[in-house]
Order: C-alpha cells, then sequence, then structure tokens
C-alpha cells in the first residue's frame, strides 16, 4: 500500500517535496498537499494589472537554479527572458539617495565595471564580486551534497556547505575584513540588497551576496518562468494529480501538526477537522506566517522559537518617471532607466523602482518596494502621466535577515519535516526549494 504524507503549503518548497517524493517513491506514495488559498506559489504570484500579468512576489530566477530547471522539465514550461527581468529596454540603472543619482550603469559588465572602478576604486571593484563569487561557489557544491547526505538542522547544512561565516556575519562586517570600500558596501551592495529583500548591507552575507547574483552580478543570466512563476507550481502539482499520486486540498488552512496527522481549520463532512494515518508530514510555509502550532505524537507542543517577518507593499503604476524628480534634466527624448536603485537609510519612503512590463500601448509599467503604503503625493512626486495603479501587500515577505547563529530545526520530531527554517540565510526560489529537498530527504528515511 502507497505511504501517505501531508504536505502543507504549496508554494515551491510544497511543490518541491511532492515532485521529489514522486521521483524518489513514484506510486508508493500518495500526497495530500494542504494549502490555505485558492491557488498555488504562495511568494510567487502574479496579478493581471493594466492588460498584463505582473509578478509580485518571487520574480527573477538565476539560471545556476538547478532544483527550480528540473521543475521546469518535469511540468513542460520555459524561461522568459522579459521585460521584468531588469535592464530589457534602456539597459539603464540608476543608484539614487533622494538628492542624486550617484552612480549609473548600463546593462553591460564593461560599463559596470569601469564606473564602479571610477567610483570606488580597482581593489573593492573586483574583491567584493570575487567574494560574491566564492559564496556562490560554495553554495553550488549543495546538490551533490544532498545527493549523498541529508541534514536535521539547517545550521549543519550551513556548515557543510561552509556558508557559516556569512551566514553569522554582516555583509558590511565582511566587506571591513576584506578591506572593500564601505562607500561601495553602503552604495552599491547595501542598495541592491535593500531592492531585493528591503534590507541594507547589514544583512547576512550570503544573504547579500544572493541578492548580488538577483542582480545579475555574479555571471549566469536571470529568467522568469513562462506563464508566471507561481504557474510553475500549478503545474507540477496538477502533474503530480493526473500521475494520481498528489491531491492538492485547496482553500483549507491548517491550524495544527503532528508526525501522523493535520488538524484543519475548517471541518471536513464528518464534522471531524482532524485528519489522521500519514506516514510523514512536512511544513513548506514558514511557522511565522502560517497560525499552525506543532505536536508530537504523544501531543507534547513542540516550541519553535519565532523570527520576525518584514512586511512588504508592492505598488504597480502605469505612468512615464519625472526625471526631473531625480534631478535630471526633463529632456523628454532622454529614456529613462530601467531600475533604480535606492540607497538605504535615506528616510525615502519607496525602497526600489523598476520598470517591469509594457501595456499593448506602449506605456511603463512600474515595480515599487515600500516597507508602509505609499501615499498619493509620492506617486505624484515621481510620476506623470499615471493612467492606473495597484497596490499589493504581503504581511510578511520574507524574514529580517540579520546575521544568525540560531537555526528553526528541519527534523522536529521522528515523521515531522520542516522546511522554511533555513530562510534565515536567505529567502528565495531556490534556497527555499534546496531546503525543501533535504526535507523529503529526510522524510525519505522513514518512508523506507
Ligand atoms: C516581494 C517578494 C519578492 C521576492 N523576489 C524574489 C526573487 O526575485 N527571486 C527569488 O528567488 N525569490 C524571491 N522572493 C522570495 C520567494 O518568493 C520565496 O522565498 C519563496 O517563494 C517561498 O516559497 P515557499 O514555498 O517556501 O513558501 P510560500 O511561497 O510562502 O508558500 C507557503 C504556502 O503555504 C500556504 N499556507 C500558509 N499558511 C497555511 C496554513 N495554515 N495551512 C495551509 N497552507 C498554508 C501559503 O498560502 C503558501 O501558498 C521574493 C519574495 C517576495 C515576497
Amino acid at each position: 500500500m502507497a505511504k501517505k504524507v501531508a504536505v502543507i503549503g504549496a508554494g515551491s518548497s510544497g511543490a518541491e517535496i511532492a515532485y521529489s517524493l514522486y521521483k524518489k517513491f513514484g506510486k508508493d506514495v500518495f500526497i495530500d498537499v494542504y494549502e490555505r488559498n485558492a491557488y498555488a506559489g504562495g511568494r510567487t504570484h502574479a496579478i493581471e494589472f493594466a492588460g498584463q500579468s505582473v509578478e509580485v512576489g518571487g520574480t527573477v530566477v538565476h539560471s545556476s537554479n538547478l532544483y527550480v530547471l528540473e521543475l521546469m522539465d518535469f511540468a513542460g514550461v520555459k524561461e522568459d527572458l522579459g521585460a521584468e527581468i531588469l535592464g530589457q529596454d534602456s539597459g539603464e540603472f540608476w543608484f539614487w539617495d533622494g538628492k542624486q543619482v550617484y552612480l549609473r550603469a548600463k546593462n553591460s559588465t564593461i560599463s559596470f565595471a569601469v564606473n564602479l572602478i571610477r567610483k570606488f576604486g580597482p581593489f573593492s571593484s573586483w574583491f567584493f564580486r570575487s567574494h560574491a563569487l566564492k559564496s556562490v561557489g560554495d553554495w553550488k557544491w549543495v546538490y551533490k551534497l544532498l545527493d549523498e547526505e541529508t541534514f536535521t538542522d539547517s545550521h549543519e547544512l550551513v556548515k557543510a556547505l561552509r556558508l557559516q561565516e556569512v551566514t553569522s556575519e554582516s555583509l558590511a562586517k565582511v566587506h571591513r575584513k576584506k578591506r572593500i570600500n564601505p562607500k561601495l558596501t553602503a552604495g552599491f551592495c547595501g542598495a541592491i540588497t535593500q531592492n531585493m529583500y528591503l534590507q541594507d548591507e547589514n544583512l547576512n552575507a550570503f544573504a547579500g551576496e544572493v541578492g548580488l547574483a538577483g542582480a545579475g552580478l555574479v555571471g549566469g543570466h536571470l529568467f522568469a518562468v513562462e506563464g508566471g512563476n507561481g504557474n510553475l507550481f500549478t503545474k507540477v502539482l496538477d502533474k503530480l494529480a493526473e500521475h494520481g499520486v498528489a491531491k492538492v486540498n485547496y482553500s483549507t488552512a491548517v491550524t495544527k501538526v503532528t508526525p501522523n496527522s493535520v488538524t484543519l481549520s475548517v471541518p471536513n463532512a464528518d464534522g471531524n477537522t482532524k485528519v489522521a494515518g500519514y506516514d510523514a508530514v512536512l511544513v513548506a510555509v514558514p511557522f511565522e506566517l502560517s497560525g499552525i502550532t506543532a505536536e508530537t505524537a504523544t501531543g507534547e507542543p513542540i516550541d519553535i522559537p519565532l523570527r520576525d517577518y518584514k512586511e512588504v507593499h508592492v505598488t504597480l503604476v502605469v505612468g512615464d518617471l519625472k526625471l526631473a524628480y531625480f534631478g535630471q534634466s526633463a529632456d523628454t527624448q532622454k529614456v529613462p532607466p530601467d531600475c533604480i536603485f535606492v540607497k538605504a537609510n535615506q528616510g525615502l519612503p519607496y525602497k526600489s523602482i523598476g520598470l517591469v512590463a509594457k501595456t499593448s500601448d506602449g506605456k511603463n509599467v512600474y515595480k515599487l518596494f515600500s516597507d508602509e503604503p505609499l501615499a498619493e503625493q509620492v506617486i505624484d512626486d515621481i510620476f506623470t502621466n499615471v493612467t492606473d495603479k495597484i497596490e499589493w501587500h504581503w504581511q510578511g515577505a520574507y524574514p529580517v535577515l540579520t546575521p544568525t547563529d540560531n537555526w528553526q530545526k528541519v527534523q522536529l520530531t521522528d515523521g515531522l519535516y520542516y522546511v522554511n527554517g533555513f530562510e534565515s540565510a536567505a529567502a528565495s526560489i531556490e534556497t527555499n526549494m534546496v531546503a525543501a529537498r533535504n526535507a523529503t530527504n529526510l522524510a525519505g528515511e522513514v518512508l523506507g
């Protein structure tokens, strides 16, 4: 008889668990996925706006993300190299501190390098990139490692990848130790990490370096998934359902997990909210964002230390940038930048501004990140000819990525596993899927 597994969450991690269980056990496993929303994808989600589909969550995937590529292959979807990937229109980037555009570059490695060297000196410009390349290089070992080993604690995985220093120290501190110009760390790297995580250069160095990779600074190429990133996870789960190995229970919130049961927030047909009889249960959502508690098989509460999460507001605007607001000549022929990286800690209400799409009649669609809703006046200051605007709110987007030596466990007790503790290192689609693969491998040990 097929083993029964419950997976909580149908985001990238939940889809990765379901896929890798199928890969390992074929039809010898049946997976019940419980998803609070009426759709899959979680923090990868696109909305319809101004006639376009625009990502409001996880957007950029790096070509070194092997598990994403594996799922794309399984689901039969392709890369989309569209406008959401930075630098697809004018190819120009600005770095802005509220008073001046203090750095600008074209979307070419040479132009970037020349401008960085001019501004911050050759040593720092070379060294920050080579350090980021080293961390990304160490990270790539993860695929081989997970083929051979399992980790019951995220900290053990971090240590095995030689990423302990970069997860326990800030990007600013690691750069200081390497004598990288602090102006480069704050003015360049900090503006990029703010764009990625709304956090400055004091976030943990690994997250910072993942952010630099996401901005295309460590080679490879960036893409989104054709049809939307969330669509990938929907397709994977649909395909597994077609194979008869999974069922996704949408609009079904879980309130409690044990190694062999889940408790639902809504009664089922029998009036019974507890579904028991699982051989393993995997939680693929941060406890902080889920309202779920965990217990051992004998009903002992499992204590999970909770982290702070960043709240993020995503504002989409159809309009033209007011170049004069950025201290530029109001010459209408001038091509606006594709992305404005905003220096952290300047008291600005928005944290980044990026061109993400074009409407069918050629108007620009911009995406702004902020930690509070943006006032009308802010939009009026930055844009002219605004024809449409919408806001999306993430109550918890990613953890506050402070340097840490305290990690939430992966194996909460025998038979009960947790993915998202690893988000303390860096929250991205692939890093979460890596954590999901490790949790699946652990569950595999009890599923036999
Ligand atoms: C604004 C933003 C921008 C980002 N940009 C990028 C980027 O460019 N590139 C990148 O790689 N990453 C990016 N990320 C991060 C990336 O999106 C996330 O790390 C990743 O999608 C998390 O996947 P997950 O499956 O682990 O968790 P989630 O996506 O959060 O999935 C968890 C699922 O569990 C469900 N759930 C919650 N509680 C319950 C419950 N009680 N019962 C049942 N189901 C429940 C949720 O509805 C959700 O669907 C970004 C994130 C945000 C918010």
